[in-house]
C-alpha cells in the first residue's frame, strides 16, 4: 500500500493521507506543483502544491452548489466567467444551462491539459462547448482590465497561498465588483470554517467594503477535511439569497438539471449557518 499525504501546506497542523493505487501525473509546472493520482477510496484526485483540488468521488458536490446556486438565485443569467476552474468540473456544471457565454480564466494551461487527459470525466466534453470561451491568464489581471460584464462570477480558485493569494484580496474583489452587471453575484471558494475561518472573515470583511449582501452558504465536500466547505456569496440584490423554494423549484425544472447534489430545497438549507459560521461572517462586519 502507498500513501499520499495533503494539505499540508496548508499550515493547519493536519494533513489528510490516502492510498493510492497509480500516480497519473507528478510535475512542476511553470506556476504551480501538479499531480493526479488514482486513489482506493476516492477515485482519481488532482493536487496542486500538494493541496487537494478535486475528486472524482465528491466533486459533483462542490460544483453543482458552487454553480447551480448562484445561477439559479439569480434567474435571468447570459453571461458566467469562472475564475480558475482547471479541472473543467465548475464549467460543466455552467454549461449545463442556457447561457450566452461561459469565460473561464485559468492561470494554468497544464491542469487544462492533464484534466482533460487523466480527469475527463470532469470537464465532460464542457471545454469544447459552444458557449466556452477558455482564456489562459491570470485571473485578478483578467477582471482588472476586461471591458466583459458577468450575471455570475464564480471564483473557482486553489487556496489563498502562491498564485491564488491575489484572488483573495480586496482589489480583485473590487475588480470582480466592477464586472458584474447590475444584479449580478459573485460565489468564492473559501475554505472550510472549522480549519480556515480566519480565511472566511477576512473575505467577508473585504467583500463588504464593496458589496450590500455579503454572506456565506455551505455543503459538505469529504476530500476538504474538516467539515462542511463555505461558499462566499456577494451581491447588491439582497433578494438573490431568499427567492422562494416555488420559484427555486420552477427554475430548477425549467433547466431540466440532472444533479446528484444540487435540489431546490438543499440550496435554500444551504444558507442556513450554524451560530459558529454565523459569528465569522458578521466577524468579518
Ligand atoms: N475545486 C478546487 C478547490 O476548491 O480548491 C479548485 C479547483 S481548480 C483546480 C483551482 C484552479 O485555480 C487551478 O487550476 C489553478 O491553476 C487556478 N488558479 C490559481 N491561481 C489563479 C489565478 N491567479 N488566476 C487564475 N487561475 C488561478
Amino acid at each position: 500500500m502507498t500513501w499520499v499525504w495533503f494539505d499540508g501546506t496548508l499550515g493547519a497542523g493536519y494533513q489528510l493521507g490516502l492510498e493510492i493505487t497509480a500516480t497519473l501525473y507528478e510535475h512542476r509546472t511553470d506556476h504551480q506543483h501538479l499531480a493526479i493520482y488514482d486513489t482506493r477510496e476516492f477515485g482519481r484526485v488532482l493536487a496542486l502544491d500538494e493541496v487537494i483540488q478535486t475528486s472524482e468521488s465528491d466533486e459533483f458536490i462542490y460544483h453543482e452548489m458552487m454553480a447551480h446556486v448562484p445561477i439559479l438565485a439569480h434567474g435571468a443569467v447570459d453571461d458566467v466567467c469562472i475564475i480558475g476552474g482547471g479541472d473543467g468540473g465548475m464549467l460543466r456544471e455552467v454549461v449545463k444551462h442556457p447561457l450566452q457565454r461561459a469565460t473561464m480564466v485559468e492561470l494554468d494551461p497544464a491542469v487544462v491539459e492533464m484534466s482533460r487527459e487523466h480527469l475527463p470525466r470532469l470537464s465532460a466534453g464542457a471545454f469544447d462547448h459552444p458557449c466556452t470561451n477558455l482564456l489562459f491568464a491570470d485571473g485578478a489581471k483578467y477582471v482588472a482590465e476586461t471591458d466583459d460584464r458577468f450575471d455570475v462570477i464564480i471564483i473557482d480558485s486553489t487556496d489563498p497561498l502562491g498564485p491564488a493569494e491575489i484572488l483573495f484580496s480586496e482589489a480583485f474583489y473590487a475588480d470582480c465588483k466592477r464586472c458584474l452587471k447590475p444584479g449580478g453575484i459573485l460565489v468564492t471558494q473559501n475554505g472550510v470554517p472549522m480549519t480556515q475561518a480566519e480565511e472566511l472573515t477576512t473575505s467577508m470583511r473585504r467583500l463588504r467594503r464593496h458589496f450590500a449582501e455579503v454572506s456565506c452558504y455551505l455543503a459538505p465536500v469529504p476530500t476538504y477535511f474538516g467539515g462542511h466547505m463555505a461558499f462566499g456569496w456577494a451581491t447588491d440584490h439582497a433578494a438573490h439569497r431568499t427567492v422562494s423554494l416555488q420559484a427555486l423549484t420552477e427554475r430548477h425544472r425549467a433547466t431540466e438539471l440532472n444533479t446528484r447534489y444540487y435540489n431546490p430545497a438543499i440550496h435554500q438549507a444551504a444558507f442556513a449557518l450554524p451560530n459558529s459560521v454565523q459569528a465569522l461572517v458578521n466577524a468579518g462586519g
